[in-house]
């Protein structure tokens, strides 16, 4: 998606990003191949917009996620990202020692909520942690700044003296969510944040992301399987196969008119609301291929409804096949695919206020 280096109003500008793991195997432990967890993925994101990146388990989606925030180091390309001071730095290429300093701009949110809080720290440590890192002042301001963070996320001051054991699954996402904003970053990328909720809960948690997201002027890769939750909280989604990314769209235009067979597929795949009134399912033959050894030429010819010889051969480019819509298949702009007016996110349409957090 172009050569250019981050533009005025992008804040992330990712380019042929490559995550491989090595496989080891015999008596000598040698390395025999790679995992392609994620094989050359470019992609841009603005500020104050939410990015989803969908597609079946293994299709590397968390391991870009983790990438961009450098929770694992990227084996090759660029993460270029613009600071609070309005400098362009390449995240890839920073040592952990350089990457200390632009820390407190990006931040993660972990999909389960039970495992990502220290359960020997209370609330208040675990939100006052990347403060007390990051030097933001005095224990005064640190107390001030985690009553107010606990305060935006709906948690009463009284449960800063509790501990993570003493929460529900929601409640824990709100106190993961308040650790997150302590130090006022510019990114968060969510991993699957709601996957692990009720369906409820997961309308409180993805209500306040949003009301949080105008307050703090934040941007937000969002990594998830589910839809509808893609369909209600995101400006653009990516779908992801095998590593790479095979459509990238506007939400609306990307679920209503898929222009990417595997798109097709899954949209067909989520439950309808009214049996016999949509679609039918498309069914993909097979096993999504092994990451260690991708199918030649398109990735996705081994299962795609609509392969021809080309496809077996060459490998088709990301390209823009009309302004804002990126797909990676060569017969992009003659195929007709079915899509989907909506997945179904009413439940994920109630205003916060009619949806009060659950008490621990
Ligand atoms: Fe299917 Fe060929 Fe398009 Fe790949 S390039 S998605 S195999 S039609």
């Amino acid at each position: 998606m172009g050569d250019r280096t981050a533009a005025d109003g992008e804040l992330l500008r990712v380019t042929d990003l490559k995550k491989h793991f090595p496989v080891h195997s015999g008596f000598w432990n040698r390395v025999t191949g790679h995992v392609r967890a994620v094989d050359g993925v470019s992609f841009t994101v603005e500020r104050g917009e939410t990015l989803g990146l969908v597609g079946e388990s293994g299709c590397g989606k968390t391991t870009l996620g983790r990438s961009i925030v450098r929770g694992i180091a990227p084996t090759s390309g660029s993460i270029e990202f613009r600071t609070r001071s309005d400098e362009v730095i390449d995240l890839a290429a920073l040592s952990r020692n350089e990457l200390r300093a632009y820390r407190q701009d990006f931040q993660m949110i972990f999909q389960d909520p039970y495992s990502s809080l220290d359960p020997r720290m209370s609330v208040y440590d675990i939100i006052a942690e990347p403060l007390k890192i990051h030097r933001y002042g005095t224990q005064e301001e640190i107390e001030e700044r985690v009553k107010y963070l606990a305060s935006v996320v709906g948690l009463k001051i009284e449960h800063l003296k509790r501990y993570p054991h003493a929460f529900s699954g929601g409640q824990r996402q709100r106190i993961g969510v308040a650790r997150a904003l302590a130090t006022n970053p510019a990114l968060i990328v969510a991993d699957e944040p709601v996957s692990a909720l009720d369906v409820s809960i997961q309308a409180q948690v993805l209500n306040l992301l949003k009301e949080l997201q105008s307050e703090f002027n934040l941007t937000y890769l969002f990594v998830a399987h589910d839809l509808s939750v893609v369909e209600y909280i995101c400006d653009r989604v990516a779908v992801m196969y095998l590593g790479t990314i095979v459509e990238l769209a506007p939400t609306r235009s990307l679920f209503a008119v898929p222009k990417h067979p595997y798109t097709e597929a899954l949209l067909s795949a989520v439950p309808k609301p009214h049996p016999g009134g949509a679609g039918t399912r498309v069914r993909l033959p097979g096993e999504v291929p092994s990451p260690a050894n991708p199918p030649s030429g398109c990735r996705f010819h081994t299962r795609c409804p609509y392969a021809r010889d080309i496809c077996r051969r060459q490998t088709p480019d990301l390209a823009e096949v009309e302004p804002g819509r990126w797909v990676a298949c060569h017969f992009a702009r003659e195929l007709e695919l079915a899509g989907v007016r909506s997945v179904g996110v009413t439940h994920y349409s109630l205003p916060a206020e009619a949806s009060p957090p659950e008490s621990p």
